[in-house]
């Protein structure tokens, strides 16, 4: 079967609404595109679980961009994205534009007050009020039965776990391992933005994170990546439920780092 691709909201809509009548289950794996191989573990995660029909959202949010973030220059290739879709097994794409998406004087945001507020929604205020926002918004478009998300973005996974329980959305959501370069550097589209001697440097954050041990100092891990030639944003452990801050790394905690390499900020976590 050829892949479905759709461009209006509306009429992905009309279609899982029919398809859902039908009895198809529903897949939804949300990315902003430029795909690699972690969007491409998600829609295996999809698979795995049966899911008839698998769509694939790529849009860039400008919602969740702050006004110095780099929602002008991130990588943007839909033609690739949607080969890369159908050779995974993906059924649908949707494409939508920021006007099709946010009509005029679009006024109605969802804001997650709890687990949004520290780590990157301290540093990228507003960066969680419009993910919430746009999932929400696919999450009606797509009727989905699950949403598949990547442990990569740890906090949004959290985050949106939270918004689903509160608000009643009548899905599960799944959360995939980070997939990793053979280097241990996580996936991530802006890792196309680094130099060869940036990914070098960029190196320490996974390298930092494989090497904590229970009770290691989250200052040493910090200085370890100053020392390679990042800045840091922040390195964080925090309880891997609550997101509330531990003193130290143990079980049942997440490391959280973002940092940036070069003007790329990059983000990676391990839970212990
Ligand atoms: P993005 O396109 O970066 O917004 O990511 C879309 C989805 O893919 C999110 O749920 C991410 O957590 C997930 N994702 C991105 N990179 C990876 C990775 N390296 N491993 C697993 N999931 C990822």
């Amino acid at each position: 079967m050829k892949i479905k691709v759709f461009r209006e909201p509306a009429k992905l809509q009309k279609w899982c609404r029919a398809r859902k009548l039908a009895g198809a289950k529903i897949a939804l794996v949300p990315t902003m595109g430029a795909l690699h191989d972690g969007h491409m573990s998600l829609i295996r995660a999809a698979k795995r679980r049966g899911a008839d029909e698998i769509v694939v959202s790529v849009f860039v949010n400008p919602v969740q961009f702050g006004p110095n973030e780099d929602y002008e220059k991130y990588p943007r290739d839909e033609k690739a994205d949607l080969a890369k879709c159908a050779a995974e097994g993906a059924t649908a794409v949707f494409f939508p534009t920021p006007a099709n998406m946010y009509l005029d004087r679009h006024s109605v945001y969802v804001n997650e007050e709890d687990l949004s507020r520290g780590l990157c929604g301290g540093r990228r205020p507003g960066h969680f009020r419009g993910v919430c926002t746009v999932v929400a918004k696919l999450f009606n478009l797509a009727h989905p039965d699950f949403a598949v998300f990547g442990q990569k973005d740890y906090q949004q996974a959290q985050v949106i776990r939270r918004m689903v329980r509160d608000l009643n959305f009548d899905l599960k959501i799944v959360v995939a391992p980070i997939v990793r370069e053979k280097s241990g550097l996580a996936r991530s589209s802006r890792n196309a933005y680094l130099s060869d001697a940036e990914r070098g440097k960029a190196l320490a954050i996974s390298k930092g994170l494989g090497e904590l041990k229970p009770g290691s100092s989250l200052k040493a891990l910090s200085r370890s990546l100053e020392k390679a030639g990042l800045v840091v944003d922040y390195v964080e452990c925090v309880d891997a439920e609550t997101l509330e801050p531990r003193k130290m790394p143990k079980k049942g905690c997440c490391v959280l780092v973002a940092a940036f390499c070069g003007k790329t900020r990059l983000i990676d976590n391990r839970v212990l």
